[in-house]
């Protein structure tokens, strides 16, 4: 699969514009979010498809205005978000709390308090609270 320097830089638009409705939703911002994904799917075409591979059951799809990679994933993802930030799971789309990171996540833990992107950056933000104590003890 080739992806054109054009549907990437297309994609990479969508990529800015899906960060904005994750920082949105983080911050509790749900009307900027909405407003962001509605644009997303007007400017894709996003509609629903049913397709099926032979031999399997139908599957409901999303498609754009066209089926090239960079419309027709950002249709899919625009669809995607419109179905989370239209049912009570908007509130899984996170910004990850660690310095220095710059990833977003969709929550999926089961109380849902999830603030990291990675375990990764939960240790580190932890390594780095339990240094803070630890200085902070050792200074008095
Ligand atoms: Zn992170």
């Amino acid at each position: 699969m080739t992806v054109s320097m054009e549907e990437a830089l297309y994609l990479a638009g969508t990529t800015l514009k899906v960060r904005r409705v994750f920082e949105a939703m983080d911050a509790g911002r749900e009307d900027d979010a909405a407003a962001v994904v509605n644009a997303l799917v007007v400017s894709t075409g996003a509609r629903p498809q049913l397709d099926r591979v032979p031999g399997e059951p139908w599957q409901v799809h999303f498609h754009g205005a066209d089926d090239t990679i960079a419309v027709g994933w950002s249709a899919g993802i625009a669809s995607a978000l419109t179905l989370a930030i239209g049912s009570d799971l908007g509130g899984r789309l996170g910004v990850c709390q660690a310095r220095q990171c710059d990833r977003v996540y969709v929550d999926t833990s089961r109380n849902g308090v999830r603030q990291f992107c990675s375990r990764s950056c939960q240790s580190r933000m932890k390594a780095a609270a339990f240094r803070a104590r630890s200085a902070g003890r050792a200074a008095r």
